[in-house]
């Protein structure tokens, strides 16, 4: 998918902020961050959204990426939320499947993204 943005960063043909990743999943920094901590966790391989899903390896590497993210940033006790938006009604704007993590200040003081 070389037109799609996500797998631009995932080829490192675009340079993310990379604040973790593994064979299965790329986490970076949201460009445009909703809360202090706002990271975005990315498959590997091209899922255009969470309809997409099918594949229960990979959906269990997303959802231990965002344990092991939260935990390096310093999420993990005082907690965090995550999003995944999916399709027009969801709010989807890139359409690679990315799950939002938000942290750093309440959950009530930051957007909904
Ligand atoms: P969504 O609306 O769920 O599709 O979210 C897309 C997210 O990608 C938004 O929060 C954007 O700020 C973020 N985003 C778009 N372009 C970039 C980029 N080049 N680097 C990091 N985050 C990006
Ligand atoms: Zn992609």
């Amino acid at each position: 998918m070389t037109e799609c943005l996500f797998c631009k960063m995932v080829l490192g043909v675009i340079k993310p902020n990379v604040v973790y990743e593994n064979d299965y999943v790329l986490a970076f920094k949201d460009i445009n961050p909703q809360a202090p901590v706002h990271i975005l966790i990315i498959p590997k391989t091209h899922v255009a959204t969470l309809n997409e899903l099918d594949n229960i390896e990979l959906s269990g590497q997303l959802l231990l990426a965002v344990n092991q993210v939260a935990q390096q940033e310093n999420l993990s006790e005082a907690g965090y939320r995550t999003v995944i938006n999916c399709n027009k009604n969801g709010g989807q704007e890139v359409y690679h499947l990315h799950l939002h993590l938000l942290g750093g200040r309440h959950a009530l003081a930051t957007r909904i993204t």
